[in-house]
């Protein structure tokens, strides 16, 4: 039965209960707005653990001042059903005075790894999302934590703040799971108008087209400009990068070399879409 938590004191009380009978616990955390890939994610945490704990908290301090806090999808009802439905064991739903209380004073900075790409493009969006998870993870104290390859910077991010923290907490990643067509699952979809989900899988393809120009030894730049054009050219209205780095450091590569990683956002109008493939 799925119990749902606003009080960090009964959320402790109860997975201190399951720590004491030697339940391995996972954790899951999300935005909400549940759909399929995130669905992939705690079936996974399902297999590892015997507890599954999901957070939905929409945090505010990761949208930059013009993004789309206000108008994030929040489909709560439909959120629970699918849990519930999953057989997930508690949902931890915190509001944003428990998250920041009166006072709440601290920053987490991951540097480095958060300097280009999102980090550049969204200004405080890492540290945001440094500081809150590290919370989740202190008020849930899970064995282990699933996050998607689909936000790739960030689980980059987050492992490299547990192994800094010394936190004992296992990080597993979990591909991306797509739309047939291609298009990465994201809550952001439902806002694209027909005419703008026709265009989108063109973020992927020419991620992939991209992967076969490196995998056949072709240039890298000339290869990442010719795809960020074929965005732009079939309807993208900006491109912020596409970039081929290294997959553990995520600094910019210009030559091939093995464990590497094309990362790409491209807006189609208000909407801004991410997305990543591995280059082996
Ligand atoms: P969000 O609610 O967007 O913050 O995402 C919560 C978690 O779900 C993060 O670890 C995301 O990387 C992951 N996630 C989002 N979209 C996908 C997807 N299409 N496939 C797999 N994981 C995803």
């Amino acid at each position: 039965m799925l119990q749902m938590f606003t009080s960090l004191e009964f959320l402790r009380e109860t997975t201190a209960a399951w720590r004491a009978a030697g339940a391995r616990i996972a954790l899951v955390p999300t935005m909400g707005a549940l759909h399929a890939g995130h669905l992939a994610l705690v079936k996974h945490a399902q297999q590892l653990a015997d507890r599954v704990i999901v957070s939905i908290f929409v945090n505010p301090t990761q949208f930059g001042p013009n993004e789309d806090f206000a108008s994030y999808p929040r489909t709560e009802k439909d959120d629970i059903a699918a849990l519930t439905q999953l057989g997930v064991d508690a949902l931890w739903l915190p509001n944003r005075e428990a998250m920041y209380p009166p006072g709440f004073a601290t920053n987490i900075r991951v540097s480095g790894i958060t300097e280009r790409y999102e980090g550049a493009i969204r200004p405080g969006h890492f540290d945001g999302v440094a500081t809150v998870v590290a919370k989740l993870f202190a008020q849930t104290q899970p064995h282990t934590a699933i996050f998607g390859e689909k936000d790739y910077q960030q689980l980059c991010l987050i492992k490299r703040l547990v192994s800094d923290l010394d936190m004992d907490i296992s990080i597993i990643g979990m591909p991306t799971l797509r739309e047939a067509d291609g298009l990465a699952l994201s809550s952001r979809n439902r806002f694209l108008s027909d005419a703008q989900r026709a265009i989108a899988p063109l973020l992927h393809q020419q991620l992939q087209w991209s992967q076969q120009q490196i995998g056949q030894g072709h240039a890298i730049t000339p290869a990442l400009n010719t795809a960020r054009n074929a965005l732009l050219q079939n309807g993208f209205h900006g491109v912020d990068y596409v970039a081929y780095v290294d997959a553990e450091t995520l600094a910019p590569r210009e030559t091939y070399a093995a464990n590497g990683r094309l990362l790409a956002a491209a807006r189609l109008g208000s909407t801004r879409l991410i997305d990543n493939i591995a280059v082996e």
